[in-house]
């Protein structure tokens, strides 16, 4: 049986006790001298290793594509705690970025990294934090090609902030945007939602009952790929990740100046997610999701983009959830079980902080 003075959690992380100082980031790490030079040699190098990193210049130089355009996005990531079930801060940030590019049809090549430590965090935190990025970089198929890093006093910054900007090629018989989605659209949605932000909260202890939700945190570029091989013609995408699914739906209604009509029945949510909702006063369709996405189709499509999603990794539990109208222009609309219809509007306001 182990011994259980011996252990500590650290943000959501059973670290062993007592550390000693040279196992934690201390503010020499962020000096820019031979401390961080250390650092980055015995702990960023080794899980991101590629040799346009390892070069050591001040900026990554890499081959342009030969066709097609690049697109570039950029996200930083707070999540407390650090590792939940399902996930943890080093995956949220490689797959939240890879999910971005994806979201408008790009195949995600790059991705740089910048830490922001707190002086006194654990280095195995760093070590596993790293080692999760590396994972969910080699499952999207993307290289961390640059990267810094920098320390921030005890107490001025909550373990570790992660914000990565990629870099994606987009073929160029692909035009999806927010803006493209069309009246007579079929809407997709790849997976139940409301699992990550659920499975954060219960991490914190903020749940009144124990529950094995695990956060969705997946990279969608395959999925999405899948998706493009059997329908070029692909109008819209979106990740409905903070803000929810409501949030997600409601930029697109604004963005292509149409109607969103949703069928309650139609959208997929756990058990023990919709019973947290119900204890917590909350509306799944507002819960924060990092593995989900979804698709604005044209009709005569909608079925094979179905299959080919529901054969893909992360897209098994796809279904179609409702469909684009022409009026009221910017808004969606939802079915309700019981036959009403209510407007879903945006999230006003902040409902989970620090999950993502
Ligand atoms: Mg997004």
């Amino acid at each position: 049986m182990e011994d259980e003075q011996e252990k500590v959690v650290i943000h959501g992380l059973v670290c062993p006790r007592p550390l000693t100082h040279d196992e934690t980031v201390l503010l020499g790490h962020g000096s820019g001298g031979k401390m961080t030079r250390d650092l980055i040699e015995g702990t960023f190098y080794p899980p991101f290793e590629n040799p346009t990193l390892l070069r050591g210049d001040d900026a990554a130089v890499v081959a342009r594509p030969e066709s097609g355009r690049l697109a570039v996005s950029t996200d930083s990531h707070i999540v407390s705690p650090l590792f939940f079930p399902g996930g943890d801060i080093g995956r949220l940030a490689v797959c939240g970025t890879v999910n971005d590019l994806a979201m408008v049809g790009a195949r995600p090549l790059w991705l740089t990294a910048s830490f922001i430590l707190e002086e006194g965090l654990p280095l195995l935190i760093v070590e596993r934090v790293t080692a999760s990025m590396k994972a969910a970089a080699g499952e999207a198929g993307v290289g961390i090609i640059a990267g810094d890093t920098k320390v921030a006093e005890r107490g001025k910054a909550d373990g570790i902030f992660i914000s990565t900007t990629g870099v994606g090629w987009v073929p160029n018989n692909r035009n999806v945007s927010g803006a493209n989605a069309q009246p007579g659209d079929v809407v997709l949605l790849s997976g139940p939602i409301g699992d990550h932000g659920i499975a954060v909260l219960a991490a914190r202890g903020e749940l009144a009952f124990e529950t094995i939700v695990e956060s969705d945190i997946a990279p969608l570029n395959d999925l999405v790929e899948k998706m493009f091989a059997v329908c070029p013609s692909i109008h819209a995408l979106r990740d409905p990740t903070r803000g929810g699914l409501a949030t997600a739906l409601n930029e697109i209604a604004r963005q292509s100046g149409v109607a969103i009509q949703l069928e309650e029945e139609k959208i997929p949510v756990r058990p023990s997610v919709m019973a947290a909702c119900e204890l917590l006063g909350f509306d799944p369709l507002y819960v924060a999701n990092e593995g989900k996405l979804v698709a604005f189709v044209p009709p005569g499509d909608a079925e094979v983009i179905l299959g080919a999603m529901r054969s893909a990794p992360y897209g098994d539990g796809a279904c179609r959830i409702g469909s684009v109208e022409a009026a009221p222009a910017g808004k969606v609309l939802m079915r309700t079980a019981i036959g009403g219809t209510r407007v879903v509007d945006m999230l006003s306001g902040e409902m989970l902080p620090r999950i993502c």
